[in-house]
């Protein structure tokens, strides 16, 4: 296993839309062990692949207080959604960012899990605004998206002198 270094925010990789994985085999469970390494190491409780620069439709996300119920989505599409939250998010792609973001309240969600078998999940509260902000990533889409314009200018300018402080030597 390896940690994948994640991409941050405005890496134009991370508005790639990944593509739906057609056999889940060896390598992509090789995927999925880096990927949870990674979100576990950077204390996140989500992480899809396109965060760190692989277009393929895969979610890695736990939940737990002791971080020990890893759930894998590959493939995860949103059959049914209901009611409304608001919920106040952050990313790993985007640090130090945290607003509030209106999603659906419940969802239900097909998807294929590490062994390729087909499965489907009813979630509502926390769990239902992880599995939506995962599969946007996949659609190539930030919750930083939702926000106003006047919000996204100020981030963009913070990026960039982010951006600008790392290159300096
Ligand atoms: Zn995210």
């Amino acid at each position: 296993m390896a940690l994948i270094p994640i991409l941050t925010y405005p890496d134009p990789r991370l508005r790639e839309k990944a593509r739906p994985v057609e056999v889940v085999d060896a390598a992509i469970r090789a995927l999925i062990d880096d990927m949870a390494q990674t979100m576990y190491a950077a204390k996140g409780i989500g992480l899809a692949a396109t965060q760190v620069g692989v277009a393929r439709r895969v979610v890695v996300m736990d939940l737990s207080p002791e971080h020990d119920q890893l759930q894998v989505l590959i493939n995860p599409t949103i059959t049914a959604r209901d009611g409304v939250q608001v919920c106040e998010e952050g990313c790993l792609s985007v640090p130090e960012v945290f607003e509030e973001v209106e999603r659906a309240e419940r969802i239900a969600v097909n998807y294929l899990d590490r062994d390729g078998q087909a499965q489907q999940l009813d979630a509502d509260g926390l769990l239902a605004v992880c599995v939506q902000h995962e599969i946007d990533h996949l659609d190539g889409k930030l919750f930083v998206d939702y926000l106003s314009r006047l919000k996204q200018d100020r981030l963009r300018k913070k990026a960039g002198k982010r951006q600008r402080d790392e290159t300096r030597p």
